[in-house]
């Protein structure tokens, strides 16, 4: 059954402090440039009468292909020089879900994810078990170098020079200090929502986690109801932020509950969770929100956050700052 509300898709690539000072006209641009074209990817698949499923799916593994995105290919490092990929579907039709968390080899975790809801036997996967399902679902493995970047590595050295007290590491610090968003404090998940043409909701978010995290650390991301959660009766939800923070609050999933349990609007139970109960236990972060009418909401209570929002028929915006 159609309904009458424009398919809509809205992403993001992470919160976080900001670094303009250090910004020049062209790197925002970059980040302009790859927010507007996974929107336009998104929005392709909406327009042509696909599920809100496929686009998010479409849109993740975009901000996963690219480097300047901490999912996928330009993932952080963990404090052991490896990386770890965290990541989540939910479909708000049905309330199937999908995760993989720890994995090291899919070259797109957000496919995996897919691949497990769509095993349909368990919700959430770790590490090898994960990885041998993806491959058996026909997806890339890759060898673990593929995701590392030099500026990543530089990035985990900055961390574990100012973790121990030293000076930052200069090289590591302006490898990185030309980005719109200050990358020794941001949060680098990605993210989507969409609402289609058939009136129905989903969700994805995938990541790397936070540099210099502890081996075999799990953030928000793949938990259904922390950092991913999809409802058609209320709302699909991906967060980026403090993984921790998210999980102690099941912030995903409280946006939602806030809607069917208190009659909360989208941007009212959006607000209450990113500038009430997150901030409350020291949560920073933020997340994108579509409802069943197609509105959207994109809070974060950080300096900047990563995010662009495209419906049908309509030029794609993508923004950083407030
Ligand atoms: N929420 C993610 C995590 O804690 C990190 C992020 O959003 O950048 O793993």
């Amino acid at each position: 059954m159609s309904h009458s509300f424009l398919p809509v898709i809205a992403i993001h690539g992470g919160a976080g402090t900001l670094s303009r000072a250090n910004i020049s006209p062209e790197q925002e641009l970059a980040y302009h440039a790859a927010l507007q074209a996974v929107l336009h990817a998104g929005q392709a698949v909406l327009e042509q009468g696909g599920s809100a499923m496929e686009a998010v799916c479409v849109a993740v593994q975009g901000l996963e292909d690219c480097p300047l995105f901490n999912a996928g290919h330009g993932a952080v490092f963990t404090a052991d020089g490896t990386h770890e990929l965290d990541a989540a579907v939910m479909d708000g039709a049905t309330l199937a879900a999908g995760a993989v968390a720890g994995v090291t080899r899919v070259r797109n975790p957000v496919l995996a994810a897919r691949a497990v809801m769509q095993d349909g036997q368990h919700v959430l996967m770790i590490g090898d078990g994960a990885e041998r399902l993806a491959g058996a679902a026909g997806l890339d493995l890759v060898e673990p170098g593929y995701f590392s970047t030099e500026a990543r590595r530089a990035q985990l050295q900055a961390a574990q020079a100012s973790a121990a007290g030293a000076v930052l590491d200069h090289d590591g610090a302006a490898a990185l200090a030309d980005r719109p968003l200050h990358e020794g404090r941001k949060m680098g998940t990605v993210g989507a929502v969409a609402l289609d043409a058939q009136g129905h909701l989903a969700a994805a978010t995938s990541t790397g986690g936070l540099t210099n995290k502890r081996p075999g650390r799990v953030g928000d991301t793949p938990l259904i109801g922390a950092g991913t959660y999809a409802d058609d009766r209320t709302a699909a939800v991906s967060c980026t932020g403090h993984g921790e923070s998210f999980i102690r609050v099941a912030a995903a999933h409280d946006l939602c509950a806030r809607m069917a349990y208190g009659g909360l609007s989208l941007q009212a139970a959006a607000a209450a969770v990113v500038h009430g109960a997150l901030p409350a236990i020291g949560g920073s972060g933020g997340l994108i929100a579509v409802d069943r009418y197609g509105n959207v909401c994109l809070p974060f209570n950080t300096e900047g956050m990563y995010r662009g929002v495209a419906r049908v028929g309509q030029a794609p915006e993508s923004f950083i700052y407030r």
